[in-house]
């Protein structure tokens, strides 16, 4: 993968902290591969059991697939069509539980749906049920069968539901709702779901969780980025039992061994490049690739209406239009992946994107300078055959593979084979378990109530909001700053706050979001280990279109005196991030150094 191979150009500065700690204890119960948010909810949930785990990420945390997905978290209502009731059923439910344990960074999220026709797709819809094929031309999903389905989609909330049940609308109080949609729609139908605003934090809101657990419990949870897992070593590991393998830090080069009783591999569209590499091939995933472009597009944002706007293209994909803040995200495709080709969006996609939405907002046009950043990732599908991507199963698996038989053997090698975002804490759930089977060990806690991260005690109004951000207001921090630090924190921005008062601060000169000891505090505790963590998943400033020359000049200088980065690193620094904005993100940043 191309940003794996810039990262390994990069030079740092002695051994990261996270290293260490799995150099100097070399053998865990169990250990995990891949850090994204499948392999960190496992390591969350079995840190939480007191299981000596550990966990390693070749890139950054949220660097794959938990990257690049449409931030909703949803019940899936077309998966209906392809019959997977369970799938849904668990959706729904975990939908409405990260509502309540993460509500810093789980949002509901109104969607419409604009529907043309009353009865279309209602014979195409059984068919594909039955056969998972397309019947001929795509049929439009018309009224009907949408009505059935958001009817199933509410029943499915009845228990707990945290979101008020579906609506339709005829055209002229739809047309006043969203005055700038297609005039020829009939209907729109309008439910919630929900919205991830901030994955790449989420996601190490978890892995923070799993790490603090791991330290107050009996073992001692420990996870590194920048480390891979790069081949299985013969022979078992230090107790004689489990296996050992080599790993690989990617910002030094070194490689040293580390062995486990069990193994899980969670490096999703890897998972067979992961067990080839274990020496032992499978040919389990068939990943397809999704793209999304981000635009700055007022006009967009104000038709929406504050909505998702979720509906069929005119080749039976369903797409969304869905503002984000003060951006509009647009996506996605779904095409079979070549695992050697780096996932980005091309241009044809951006056709694609731009032809979608003038399908439902005709009078408003769309131009390539709008779009501030663009993002593309393989979704960890199983491996299908005349099945299109669009109905592969989304539901998950857990595929175990003994290896050379237990008992002194090696390790028990379990690969997960699917796993959206939406289900993450219920799977983590599920592998745990399978997990504990393999140690003889029982569950001891129950992740179903416990709140993510900055999700406790995170303010359940909007006045409680304001009074948190009063109260945690002071001399040089104005309100606006407060509120930005509660949004990327959530409750843990108690911490910073206390980091950032312990020593003069100041915020930067080319952002106002963020400040001196901020980047220092991250620095010292988020695992940064290249400039472009900060600007892609530590903050949102690449994903709104907001990295400037001086920007990535002012973060790297500054980040440099905790990272012991000298001018040559710091340089090499800024062209790293420069590469990666641009060939993965489709972001031009002029640098300001010569
Ligand atoms: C376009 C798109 C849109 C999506 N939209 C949604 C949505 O709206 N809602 C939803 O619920 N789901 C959505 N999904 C699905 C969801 O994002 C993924 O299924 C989920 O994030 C998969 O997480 P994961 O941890 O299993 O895999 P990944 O996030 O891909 O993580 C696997 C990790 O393994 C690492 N790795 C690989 N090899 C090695 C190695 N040798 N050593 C160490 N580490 C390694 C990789 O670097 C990677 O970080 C979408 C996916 C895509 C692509």
């Amino acid at each position: 993968m191309g940003q794996k191979d810039l990262a390994r150009n990069q030079a740092s500065a002695g051994e990261r902290a996270s290293v260490q700690k799995l150099r100097t204890r070399p053998h865990a119960q169990v250990l995990i591969i891949g850090g994204g948010i499948n392999g960190v909810g496992t390591f969350r949930d079995l840190a939480l059991q007191g299981v000596d785990v550990a966990l390693v990420e070749r890139g950054d945390y949220c660097q794959g697939a938990s990257g690049a997905s449409s931030h909703m978290i949803h019940g899936g209502i077309r998966y209906l069509e392809n019959g997977e009731f369970r799938l849904v059923q668990e959706s729904v439910v975990e939908r409405n539980r990260l509502l309540r344990i993460a509500p810093h960074y789980v949002k509901p999220l109104q969607t419409t749906i604009p529907i043309f026709s009353t009865f279309s797709g209602v014979l195409a819809a059984p068919l594909r049920f039955l056969t998972h094929k397309q019947q001929g031309a795509p049929k439009e999903r018309g009224a009907f069968l949408i009505k059935v389905g958001l009817s199933l989609y509410d029943f499915f909330s009845r228990d707990g539901g945290t979101v008020p049940r579906h609506q339709f609308r005829g055209r002229k109080r739809a047309l006043a709702e969203l005055p700038r949609l297609h005039p020829g729609i009939k209907y729109t139908a309008t439910y919630f779901d929900a919205s991830v605003h901030n994955p790449e934090r989420l996601t190490l809101d978890v892995l923070q969780d799993g790490e603090k657990a791991g330290a107050s419990g009996a073992s001692d949870a420990r996870a590194s980025n920048y480390l891979s897992l790069v081949s299985v070593k013969n022979g078992a590991g230090e107790r004689g039992t489990g296996s050992t393998v080599k790993l690989r830090d990617e910002l030094t080069g070194e490689v040293f061994d580390f062995s486990a009783d069990v193994i899980v591999n969670t490096t999703g569209a890897w998972v067979d490049l992961t067990n080839e590499a274990m020496g032992s091939a499978s040919a389990f995933m068939g990943g397809t690739k999704g793209s999304h472009i981000v635009l700055d597009h007022p006009e967009l944002l104000a038709a929406c209406n504050g909505r998702e706007i979720f509906f069929e293209h005119t080749d039976g994909r369903i797409v969304l239009i869905y503002p984000m803040g003060d951006r509009v995200l647009v996506g996605t495709t779904d095409v079979d992946a070549d695992m050697a080709e780096d996932a980005v969006c091309t241009e044809s996609e951006i056709d694609y994107f731009f032809d979608l939405i003038g399908h439902v907002f005709p009078d408003i046009t769309v131009d390539r300078d709008q779009i501030v950043y663009t993002f593309s990732g393989v979704r960890p599908l199983p491996k299908h055959d005349a099945t299109q991507p669009g109905f592969v199963s989304r539901d998950y698996r857990i595929e175990r593979r003994a290896g050379a038989g237990q008992g002194g053997g090696a390790a028990a090698v379990l690969s997960l084979v699917g796993g959206k975002w939406t289900t993450f804490r219920a799977l983590a759930e599920h592998l745990s378990n399978d997990v504990l089977a393999e140690l003889g060990m029982p569950r001891k806690v129950s992740t179903a109530k416990l709140a993510i991260g900055g999700g406790a005690g995170f303010p359940d109004s909007e006045d409680g909001v304001q009074r948190w951000i009063k109260a945690h207001m002071a001399a040089g921090r104005d309100a606006d700053r407060t509120a930005g630090l509660l949004t990327r924190y959530g409750t843990r921005a108690g911490d910073v706050i206390n980091f950032l008062d312990a020593a003069p601060d100041r915020l930067l000169h080319s952002t106002r979001e963020l400040s001196v000891r901020e980047l220092e505090f991250m620095a010292r505790n988020e695992q940064i280990g290249h400039l472009v963590d900060v600007l892609i998943r530590r903050t949102s400033l690449a994903f709104r279109g907001l990295v400037t020359g001086e920007l990535l000049n002012e973060v790297a200088e500054i980040l440099a005196g905790p990272l012991g980065w000298d001018a040559a690193t710091r340089t090499s620094e800024i062209t790293h991030a420069q590469e990666v904005l641009k060939r993965f993100h489709g972001v031009q940043v002029h640098s300001l150094v010569s």
